[in-house]
């Protein structure tokens, strides 16, 4: 089977290994945002594909059998687009989508919030020194916030520090020892994040409660409409079998 699996996550090179091992053709592909990213088994391309029809054509051009959305819950283009090219190029499509933290056992004391800017405010309101955990890509939404004594933690440097930001360089797995003693060293007043799921990132989330942290999280975006999900590796497998 000729699969295409949409990757950037730990879940989709966990696919990628479950597949190749199995014998079947993998191609994964990476948006290429990061610069030495964990590359996953079998064949790998990297790049935008230029939108849905360029995904069409690619799904086409590959005689693809079944695409694979493995994307971050919080990619939401690509995982739009994948919904769009599969159905224009007659390809099935699974969405491996890891479980989010609704289900945490803290997850009731969280300030649950449905965007960015919204958890500025919330992050606001708390108070203290704020801890951004929400990806480079979000920092936007944090611009008034620059003379700000703010730590923000990424995976690739920023082109640009904004005044009064400390950064942190640094990506997963992390333990809760260590995000404890973080938390604590930084004086951290209140965590902001994103509901990613997951047990890569989670330690932050045990270590702020212990650190009596409030926590700010932003809820998940929805998925597109009529794409069967999954929640992991083994599960596509299965699903994979039977198409
Ligand atoms: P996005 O906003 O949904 O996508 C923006 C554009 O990037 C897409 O339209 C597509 O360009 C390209 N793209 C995204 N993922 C791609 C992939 N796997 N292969 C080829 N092109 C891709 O995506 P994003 O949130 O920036 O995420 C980019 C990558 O980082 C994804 O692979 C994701 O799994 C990974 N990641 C994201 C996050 C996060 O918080 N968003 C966290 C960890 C890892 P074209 O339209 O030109 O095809």
């Amino acid at each position: 089977m000729r699969v295409l699996v949409l990757g950037g996550t730990a879940e989709a090179r966990a696919l990628a290994a479950l597949l190749v091992a199995q014998g079947d053709d993998v191609e994964s592909s990476l948006a290429g945002r990061v610069r030495n990213p964990a590359l996953p088994a079998g064949r790998v391309r990297v790049g935008g594909f230029g939108g849905a029809p360029g995904l069409a054509d690619h799904l086409t051009a590959t005689r693809t059998d079944v695409l694979v959305d493995a994307t971050h819950p919080f990619a939401t283009r690509i995982s739009a687009n994948a919904a769009v090219a599969a159905r224009a190029a007659g390809v099935p499509l699974v969405r491996l989508l890891r479980p989010g933290w609704r289900g945490h056992p803290l997850a009731s004391g969280w300030h649950w919030v449905g965007d960015y800017d919204r958890a500025r405010q919330a992050a606001e309101q708390l108070g203290g020194r704020p801890f951004l955990t929400t990806g480079r890509q979000t920092l936007p939404h944090f611009g008034s916030w620059v003379g700000r004594d703010v730590l923000v933690r990424v995976v690739e440097p920023l082109e640009q520090v904004p005044d009064g930001w400390s950064v942190l360089l640094d990506r997963g797995p992390y333990d809760v020892a260590g995000e404890l003693a973080l938390l604590r060293a930084e004086a951290v007043g209140v965590l902001l994040t994103k509901d990613s799921g997951g047990t890569y990132t989670a330690a932050k989330l045990e270590a702020a409660a212990r650190a009596g942290v409030p926590v700010v999280i932003v809820e998940r975006p929805a998925l597109p409409d009529g794409v069967p999900s999954v929640e992991d590796a083994v599960q596509v497998q299965a699903l994979l079998r039977r198409l």
